[in-house]
């Protein structure tokens, strides 16, 4: 069984580059920002303070969270994907996943969910603290301007009206956050492998994780 770690800032393209390798390599795919963001959805639907830990854990603990064969998120029967790509959810997602219960939690879930598959996960402390022992691991970065441009047009495409400095200086504020905060901060694990997808296209960073991961489980 192989796991693929993935990790690298806000907007670095993980998802969709994710999601293209582990069709590629026939893998699961599970997306971890996705399980934050969820967590953040259901508490401020609950009317829980995002910063209350006791009462965002519970949320989290009662949640039932798992990902169907197309990598769609659920709360129980409940379909959250579509729900939870918002720039709000994306800054609740970075402030409740800053409460070291709520990470235990949603650590645990994950451990539970890539063992014992074949599996591309990918987030922000998955080499380093999710799964330590990963065959592959993967930093993908960008600079922020570049990832602030994709950001904006995703929105826009989505038919959001979108303020381009707006989005920018919240990208850079979930920088700050994720890699600042004490537990499990957002970085690089020693043995991860970096690519700078500034000047590739999407095709040319799925193919450059496809190969770094048939390099090293042929290995
Ligand atoms: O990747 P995505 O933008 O969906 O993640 C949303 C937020 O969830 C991140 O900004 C980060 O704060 C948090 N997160 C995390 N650990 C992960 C995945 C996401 O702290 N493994």
């Amino acid at each position: 069984m192989t796991v693929v770690a993935i990790d690298g800032p806000v907007a670095s393209g993980k998802s969709t580059v994710a999601r293209r390798v582990a069709r590629r390599l026939g893998y699961l795919y599970l997306d971890t920002g996705a399980m934050y963001r969820a967590v953040g959805l259901l508490a401020t639907e609950a009317g829980v303070p995002l910063d209350d830990e006791s009462a965002v854990r519970e949320v989290a603990a009662t949640a039932h969270l798992c990902f169907d064969g197309d990598g769609r998120l659920h709360a129980g029967d409940r379909d959250l994907s579509g729900l939870i790509r918002t720039l709000e959810m994306g800054t609740a997602a970075s402030i409740v996943s800053t409460l070291p219960d709520v990470r235990r939690l949603l650590v645990e879930r994950q451990r539970e969910l890539g063992r014992g598959a074949d599996v591309v996960m990918e987030g922000r402390d998955i080499g380093t603290n999710v799964f330590p022992d990963a065959e592959v691991k993967v930093y993908l970065s960008a600079r922020p301007e570049v990832r602030a441009e994709r950001r904006a047009a995703e929105f826009e495409a989505a038919g959001a009206a979108v303020d381009r400095r707006q989005v920018l200086t919240e990208l850079r504020e979930r920088d700050r956050r994720d890699s600042r905060r004490e537990v499990a901060p957002l970085c690089k694990a020693d043995d991860a492998v970096e690519v700078d997808s500034s000047g590739l296209s999407l095709e040319e960073v799925v193919d450059a994780v496809v190969a770094i991961v048939r390099e090293k489980v042929s290995a």
